[in-house]
C-alpha cells in the first residue's frame, strides 16, 4: 500500500496549540492532507481562535474544513464534553458562557500550580511557557512537570500527579450539558456528545441521560473514538438509533500530547453534508 493512498473520510475531532494540542492549526490541516483525509474539523477546548488559520491552511492543502469546538460541560455531576460544529462566531450568549469557562480554567490552573509548588519546583511562569495561546488546561501543567523532570510524558504526569485523586487536583467550571446544547443550537451549530464511553470515565453515559440530552436538542454522538470502551458501546448504539442521533467517528488528535493518531477514526462525507445543511457556518 502506498503511503499517500487516499483513506478518505473526515476526522471530526482534533486539537491544536490553541488549546492542548501540540501542533499549529495549519499543521493539523497539512498532516490531514498528507494522510489523504477528505477533511477535518478543528475542535479546540472552549475556543475558536484556531479556525482562521486552519481554514486557510486547509484551502492551501486542498482539503475540506468544518469549523468546530469542544465545550467543557457537565451532566448529573459527571464531566462531559460537547462538540459543536458550524457555530456562528458572533453568538454572544454562547461566547459569554465560554469566556466564564476559560476564566475558571485559568484560576483553577494557577491554584493547581500553587499546590504543586509546595512539593515540586514548579512555577506559574513555567506552566505559562508551555501554553502558546488559547485555552489552558491540565496538559500544560503536565508539560511543565515533564520539562522539569518530574514525569516521563504527559500521560505519566496525569497518572501520577494530575488526576482527580491527587491533593493537587481542582475541578474546573463547566456549562450544564443541556444548556450547552441549547446554546450551540441557538448559535446555529450542530451539537455532538464527545467520547461518551471513554475509559477514563467511571461509567459510560447512562442511556437515560442520552434520552434527556436528545430531548434537549443533541444531534449526534461520537461512538467511534479511540478511547471509547468497546463493551459499553452496544447499549449506547441502540439508544442513539432510538433517538435518531448521528453517529460520528474521530481521533481526538492532540499532536504529541496523546497517543491518538490523526485520522485513526473518521466520519463519512455524507454525514458531513447532512451536518452542513443545518449549520450557520458550514466551512
Ligand atoms: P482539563 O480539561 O484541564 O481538566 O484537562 C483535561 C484534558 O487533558 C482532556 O481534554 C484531555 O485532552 C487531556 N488528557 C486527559 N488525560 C490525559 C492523559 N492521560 N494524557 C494526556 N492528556 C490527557
Ligand atoms: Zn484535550
Ligand atoms: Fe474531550
Ligand atoms: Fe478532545
Amino acid at each position: 500500500m502506498h503511503l499517500t493512498q487516499k483513506r478518505g473520510g473526515f476526522d471530526l475531532h482534533t486539537h491544536s496549540v490553541c488549546s492542548d494540542g501540540t501542533t499549529r492549526p495549519a499543521a493539523v490541516a497539512e498532516e490531514a492532507a498528507e494522510l489523504g483525509l477528505e477533511g477535518f474539523s478543528l475542535t479546540d477546548h472552549d475556543t475558536i481562535i484556531g479556525w482562521d488559520e486552519a481554514r486557510e491552511a486547509a484551502r492551501g492543502a486542498g482539503i475540506d474544513f468544518l469549523p468546530g469546538i469542544e465545550i467543557t460541560t457537565k451532566f448529573r455531576g459527571s464531566s462531559r464534553h460537547l462538540l459543536g460544529y458550524g457555530i456562528r462566531p458572533g453568538s454572544e450568549e454562547l461566547f459569554a458562557a465560554l469566556a466564564v469557562v476559560r476564566e475558571s480554567r485559568l484560576s483553577r490552573a494557577r491554584e493547581m500550580v500553587r499546590r504543586l509548588s509546595v512539593d515540586y519546583d514548579i512555577t506559574w511562569e513555567k506552566v505559562a511557557a508551555e501554553d502558546d495561546e488559547g485555552t489552558v488546561g491540565r496538559p500544560h501543567i503536565a508539560d511543565a512537570l515533564v520539562t522539569a523532570g518530574y514525569a516521563r510524558d504527559r500521560s505519566a504526569a496525569f497518572a501520577e500527579l494530575l488526576h482527580p485523586g491527587t491533593p493537587y487536583y481542582i475541578g474546573t467550571a463547566a456549562i450544564e450539558a443541556s444548556e450547552a446544547i441549547r446554546l450551540v443550537r441557538a448559535a446555529g451549530g450542530f451539537p455532538v456528545l464527545a467520547h461518551p464511553a471513554a475509559q477514563r470515565q467511571r461509567r459510560p453515559l447512562p442511556v437515560a441521560d442520552l434520552a434527556e440530552l436528545s430531548a434537549a436538542g443533541l444531534g449526534g454522538i461520537e461512538l467511534d473514538h479511540p478511547e471509547n470502551r468497546a463493551e459499553w458501546l452496544p447499549e449506547l448504539r441502540a439508544a442513539a438509533t432510538e433517538h435518531h442521533l448521528e453517529i460520528t467517528g474521530a481521533s481526538d488528535y492532540h499532536g504529541a500530547g496523546k497517543p491518538n493518531r490523526l485520522g485513526e477514526r473518521t466520519s463519512p462525507a455524507e454525514l458531513i453534508s447532512r451536518i452542513r445543511q443545518v449549520v450557520a457556518v458550514p466551512h
